[in-house]
């Protein structure tokens, strides 16, 4: 009983919908302006909710061997104090560039792929029994079915992110008066890093660097060593932009991923929520197909009628198991960020944490 599905945009959202969907017999146009692996492999950090979903898609194993595994980090102030030793809960370091290879590699042959750019959404609706915007922060698919909704807005911030080819010298996170700076393995022997700092952008990577080397260079030599390995053609530059709260589904049309609850990446929960969403959402599709089964309806493929009954069903089921996790981990990922950013309040921020998340260290050892 196949669905007529399309989807806008092949991130992690969208290619995990596609795999999944094709997987169960529907009929699956995926639609991306670029199908393109990032140029960059700095690591995302994937949670065991979310390699599950990979596991489901038949691709952990290879996603673990192009991973790093670090057992614990430390959070630092600015002088090297740790504040926090964090034990990093069986996540596994990917490279986002892999992994987006990976997930286009597992793509089935079934899927329709379109490589365009989207200016209306109105045809895409047409002939379809169900429209998936997984297109990112900016979502057209957002802004043209909430036009009410306010659009993604920028917090001032930009974040530069990079590799290098040489070993980490630790796995940290540093926070500085109103920066951030943190270091993590790749696979293998090389370091990703990533920094936040009050929005600053020259329009060259090169000019970029160099700002970030004299905001957070000569505090500590673990990030002075990483600094100096750091290149302008491993890094990239850009602001953060969030999305507001909203309801997600609408008529026959869904948000996942960041379309639906782009979050600040303090938490390194976007990809992981992706994810759970694209696997909850085709859940939710395989319960109402099912249950339409049950009463009758196969063997003739899903009547119009009877396609939207299902969908409508779906939908709101895969609301109701998404939206407040989703929206949790937004508000959590914005609260980080400001506790991370602050610039006024940052040695009255290290000694809370020092003394409340040392206390809890003691007390669980
Ligand atoms: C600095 C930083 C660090 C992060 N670290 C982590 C981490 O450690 N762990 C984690 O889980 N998450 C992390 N994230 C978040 C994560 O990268 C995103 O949440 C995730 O990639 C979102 O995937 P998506 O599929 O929803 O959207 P996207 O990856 O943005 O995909 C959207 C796709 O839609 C296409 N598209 C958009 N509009 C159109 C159009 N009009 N026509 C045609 N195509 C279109 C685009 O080409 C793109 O391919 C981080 C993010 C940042 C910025």
């Amino acid at each position: 009983m196949p669905l007529r599905i399309r989807i806008l945009g092949a991130g992690v959202s969208g290619l995990t919908a596609s795999i999944l969907l094709a997987a169960d017999g529907h009929r699956v146009e995926l639609i991306d302006e670029y199908f393109a692996v990032p140029a960059v492999g700095t690591a995302l950090a994937l949670v065991p909710p979310a390699q599950s979903v990979l596991a489901r898609l038949g691709v952990l194993e290879r996603v673990r061997t192009i991973s790093a595994a670090p057992e614990v980090g430390t959070l630092r102030a600015a002088d090297g104090q740790v504040l926090a030793t964090v034990p990093a809960g069986d996540a596994l370091l990917t490279s986002r560039s892999e992994l987006v290879r990976i997930l286009l590699d597992a793509l089935p042959a079934s899927v329709t792929t379109s490589r365009r750019r989207v200016e209306d959404i109105r045809p895409l609706r047409a002939g379809a029994d169900l429209l998936i915007g997984a297109d990112g922060v900016h979502s057209l698919v957002r802004r043209s079915g909430w036009p009410r909704r306010p659009s993604a807005r920028s917090h001032g911030v930009t974040v530069l992110r990079g590799t290098t080819p040489l070993a980490p010298p630790e796995v940290s996170e540093t926070w500085g008066r109103g920066w951030l700076f943190g270091i993590t393995p790749l696979a293998g022997t090389g370091t990703n890093w990533f920094a936040c700092l009050p929005e600053h952008r020259t329009g060259s990577r090169r000019e970029d660097l160099a700002h970030l080397r004299r905001t957070v260079g000569g505090h500590r030599a673990e990030i002075d060593a990483v600094l100096e390995a750091a290149a302008p053609q491993r890094t990239l530059v850009h602001g953060i932009h969030t999305v507001g709260g909203i309801w997600p589904v609408r008529q026959n049309v869904v948000l996942l991923g960041d379309a639906a609850h782009a979050m600040a990446p303090n938490l390194g929960h976007g990809a992981n929520t992706a994810l759970q969403d694209a696997q909850s959402l085709v859940q939710a599709i395989r319960e109402q197909c099912g249950r339409s089964e049950r009463r009758g309806e196969q063997g003739r493929g899903i009547p119009p009628d009877a396609a939207s009954a299902v969908v409508s069903r779906s939908l709101r089921r895969y609301a109701a198991r998404r939206v407040l996790p989703d929206q949790g981990w937004r508000l959590a990922s914005e609260a980080m960020m400001r506790v991370a950013m602050t610039s006024s309040a940052a040695g009255w921020r290290d000694r809370v944490l020092s003394t409340t998340l040392g206390r809890i260290g003691q007390r669980a050892g």
